[in-house]
């Protein structure tokens, strides 16, 4: 894929950028590397105060990394600055909390009387150069949920971002460079796909974080697997949306239509399957296709728009397929089910309703990156949890009842690496965030994201010291 910048709202190609040779890769991977020499040495207060500067340099610049954003991958705008805004509180998060999370471990005394030690502790120590690989649809969310934690507990990154948004990419490097972090502590590589492997394969990169979708999720496992290289992936999800007769109806569907089309449907974590309880499934259907069908849909710059352009004309096709596939097969739109007529430039897809799945249609398996969603109905709890199940994806779910024993039966049954009751998935610093199953392994964000990529050292001392 070309390194470029081409606006989903027009197709017009704006800025591109050549690849970077074997020399530039080799002088940012020693630079890596060299780096991390010294600052590994940081202690946690200087570190705090390079990324609380990276957060108030960031939160200076919203405006207009927001406009980059959506100029680059077509989100709306007003959701770009809240992008933005989520980025600066989870610099901060991390500035404050890195040093009690990563804070010495003393095992109770009667856990190390056995080992025959005097005394003994865990200590967190950075592993070194983590290559982060990243994907395009939350441009700075994504970079910054694994850069916080990595730098605060003194690793150095590589961010080899998605290539269709290089000027968010290479806005990062120069956000930590003016924070005052040392060269090297933070670099973009501005390389496609191909080139990860030889960077992965460098002895001076220990680990990688990859968050996208499960085909180069595989590839980069498996590379660093034969590295014996610790890997994070967080991939793709088909999350369900299950609500039973005890829910709030009219937030359940409020929250329904925000789940299904935030960031013009193209997240991992948006609600994709809705599974509704027969009880209460006309009346949510018929509430959720009214508030489907009235989105506005178009400019992604302009305040008052909803759902913006997909980020390029490949995702769209690849919807349009796993739609045209369905109906084709017999399953009903009740809304949208089309580009909208009106907008001809651009990625547009109107925000759709399918029902009427069945289990031989793409659509019931495969994950849908855009504004359409799938309405199932079930007779009861047993059915919603056997189909909520029923994906090789595991990220979050979501549950609308108010009934504590549905509560504690959904807890013990859905297989996802995150359960939402009576509101929908989202990502917080202070809560753990991944999946099972092929949506990948590993956590980020809170104290396990940040020790994710620390070497877990056990410090022993016999009885002579
Ligand atoms: P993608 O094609 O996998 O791209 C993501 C990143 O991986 C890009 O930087 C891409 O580079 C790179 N890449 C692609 N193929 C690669 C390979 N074979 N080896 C190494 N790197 C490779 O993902 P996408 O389709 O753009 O993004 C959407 C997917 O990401 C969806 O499945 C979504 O659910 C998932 N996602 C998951 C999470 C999560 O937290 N679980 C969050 C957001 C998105 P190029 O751009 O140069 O191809």
């Amino acid at each position: 894929m070309a390194i470029a910048t081409v606006n989903p709202a027009t197709g017009e190609t704006l800025k591109t950028f050549d690849a970077f040779n074997v020399g530039e890769i080799e002088e940012r991977l020693y630079r890596a590397h060299s780096a991390f020499q010294d600052f590994r040495r940081t202690d946690f207060a200087q570190r705090s105060a390079l990324l609380n500067r990276a957060a108030d340099l960031l939160e200076a610049d919203q405006d207009d990394i927001a406009r980059t954003m959506t100029t680059e991958m077509g989100k709306t705008l007003v959701s770009a600055r809240a992008e933005a805004a989520k980025c600066v509180k989870a610099m901060r998060w991390y500035a404050e909390h890195a040093a009690e999370q990563l804070a010495d471990e003393h095992p109770a005394p009667g856990d190390v009387q056995d080992s025959g030690a005097a005394r003994a502790y865990v200590r967190y120590r950075p592993l070194g150069t983590i290559l982060a690989v990243m994907p395009w649809n939350f441009p700075l969310w994504q970079v910054v949920r694994f850069a916080a934690p990595a730098l605060m507990a003194g690793n150095t990154a590589l961010l080899k971002h998605a290539s269709n948004v290089p000027q968010t990419a290479l806005y990062l490097e120069d956000l930590f460079r003016r924070a005052g972090y040392p060269e090297g502590a933070f670099q973009t590589l501005l390389v496609g796909s191909a080139a990860v492997e030889g960077i992965l394969r460098d002895e001076r990169v220990v680990a990688a974080t990859l968050t996208g979708s499960e085909v180069a999720g595989r590839s980069v496992a498996s590379v660093a697997g034969d590295e014996v290289k610790k890997t994070v992936l967080e991939l793709g999800g088909s999350d369900p949306y299950v609500v039973l007769p005890s829910a709030d109806l009219d937030k359940a569907v409020r929250t329904a239509v925000t789940a299904r089309v935030q960031n013009a449907g193209q997240s991992c974590i948006a609600a994709k399957r809705f599974i509704v309880h027969t009880d209460v499934f006309d009346e949510f259907a018929a509430r959720f296709v009214d508030r489907m069908s009235t989105l506005t849909v178009g400019d992604p710059m302009a305040e008052a728009t909803d759902v913006g352009p997909l980020s390029s004309s490949q995702g769209r096709s690849d919807l349009e397929e796993l739609v045209d596939d369905a109906t084709r097969r017999g399953a009903a739109a009740l809304c949208g089910g089309q580009r909208p007529p009106l907008l001809e430039h651009g990625w547009f897809y109107e925000p759709t309703v399918l029902t009427g799945i069945t289990e031989e249609m793409r659509i019931h398996r495969e994950e849908t990156f855009g504004p359409v969603a799938t309405l199932y109905r079930v007779a009861d709890v047993d059915e919603a949890v056997t189909l909520a199940n029923d994906t090789s994806f595991g990220l979050s779910s979501n549950a609308w009842t108010r009934d504590a024993a549905e509560q504690e039966r959904l807890t013990r049954d859905l297989q996802a690496g995150g359960i939402f009751f009576n509101g929908m998935t989202a990502s917080h610093p202070g809560l753990p965030f991944g999946g099972v199953k092929r949506s990948g392994y590993g956590r980020e964000l809170a104290g396990h994201g940040i020790r994710e990529f620390c070497n877990a050292t056990t410090v022993w001392f016999g009885p002579e010291q």
